[in-house]
């Protein structure tokens, strides 16, 4: 682009502090900058600066261009391998907020996300179900596809901004020109006004619609889980992308079912015959009855362990397990018979008590990782 001496370019000696380049670099880019500059050349002018800058505010490029001039820096275009953050400059300068407000009306923007509560079943949580979901969402306008200008009719040229969305006043400063921007009053910063506004949508470009969709929910799912439905979130702007649908999941307590991760938990009770002299008993599991065996002496709080009968793993293979925890149950309201078989069995146990070291409570924390 440029052949002039960098050191020329900023006006400054060889010997110049990194200092004195960023001085001097500063005033040049304010000077030249195309938005501010009237001169036909501050385009060039500004792009010169940048890439004199660029160098010189490097040591290493410095040193470089010092001992072998452009050759030194070049890549295979000859050109020197840099770039200077065209918007950090611009904000460094000119404070971009109001630009890029301005500019940021007109550009594409990503649709807002939405969140959908799904309630299952515990049985549904775990096997996975096929669910309708019915949502209302922002969409483009069928009629104007999204201009807000009615069918037949086309937005034109806002008069205020010339079409650029902003307006641009310089001010001086004790700093020098500053130039302020912000977004177009008249046209909101769209660059274009519409004359004839769309019926269906009022101008806005987006129309609420209903929209029912069968998603398959995968077993495994727990309360809380998000699943994420690309691009059925809300539509975007000025053809921006569509936001995302986000089912949250929320699982209906079930009777004796718990959750933990991926194991479930059951709370079983058996008599204290069963826990003393042993017993082989059916016990629920999602998939039907099993038995279990409980061994003679079998304690409150002991628990079992139903390899693979727990919730498929919803990241990775294979299955949690069902964990039984066993409560043993006292009776209450004996018959005859059993106080006197109770009354039997308690001569030849003794009266010998001792304290306990941990407590079932205790057993039950433990099961439950509290
Ligand atoms: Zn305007
Ligand atoms: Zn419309």
């Amino acid at each position: 682009m440029t052949q002039r001496d960098y050191y020329e370019i900023l006006g400054v000696p060889r010997t110049a502090s990194q200092e004195e380049i960023k001085t001097a670099f500063r005033q040049l880019a304010r000077q030249y900058h195309p938005d501010v500059s009237q001169d036909p050349q501050a385009e060039d002018k500004f792009k010169e600066v940048n890439e004199a800058y660029g160098v010189l505010s490097d040591p290493e490029k410095r040193a470089t261009y010092d001992r072998l001039g452009r050759a030194g820096l070049g890549d295979m275009n000859g050109m020197p391998d840099f770039t200077v953050d065209f918007a950090d400059l611009f904000s460094e300068f000119f404070g971009f907020a109001g630009v890029s407000q301005g500019a940021r009306r007109n550009m594409p923007r990503k649709g807002a996300d939405l969140n959908i509560p799904v309630t299952l079943t515990f049985e549904e949580s775990i096997f996975g179900v096929e669910k309708e979901i019915s949502f209302t969402r922002d969409e483009v306008c069928h009629s104007c596809r999204g201009s807000g200008a009615e069918p037949g009719t086309s937005p034109t040229r806002c008069a205020t901004c010339g079409g650029r969305g902003e307006v641009r006043q310089v001010r001086q400063t004790f700093l020098g020109s500053m130039v302020q921007v912000t977004p177009c009053p008249a046209c909101n910063g769209r660059g274009e006004v519409i004359t004839t506004v769309c019926k269906t949508c009022r101008g806005r470009g987006l129309e609420q619609r209903t929209v029912k969709r069968m998603v398959p929910i995968p077993g495994g799912v727990d309360q809380g889980i998000r699943i994420r439905l690309a691009g059925e979130g809300m539509a975007g702007t000025n053809g921006g992308p569509n936001g995302n649908l986000y089912l949250e999941i929320q699982v209906q307590a079930h009777k004796f079912f718990h959750r933990r991760q991926d194991d479930i938990l059951l709370d079983l009770t058996i008599n204290i015959a069963q826990a003393a002299l042993g017993a082989d008993i059916m016990v629920p599991t999602v998939e039907g009855e099993t038995k279990l065996h409980i061994p003679a002496g079998t304690q409150p709080g002991k628990t079992f362990t139903l390899k693979n009968k727990g919730a498929p793993r919803v990241r990775g293979n294979g299955k949690g397990d069902q964990i039984v925890i066993v409560n043993v149950e006292i009776p209450t309201n004996l018959n005859a018979e059993q106080r006197k078989l109770l009354e039997q069995l308690a001569v030849t146990l003794g009266s010998e008590v001792r304290p306990q070291e941990r407590s079932f409570l205790d057993l039950i924390k433990e099961v439950f990782g509290g």
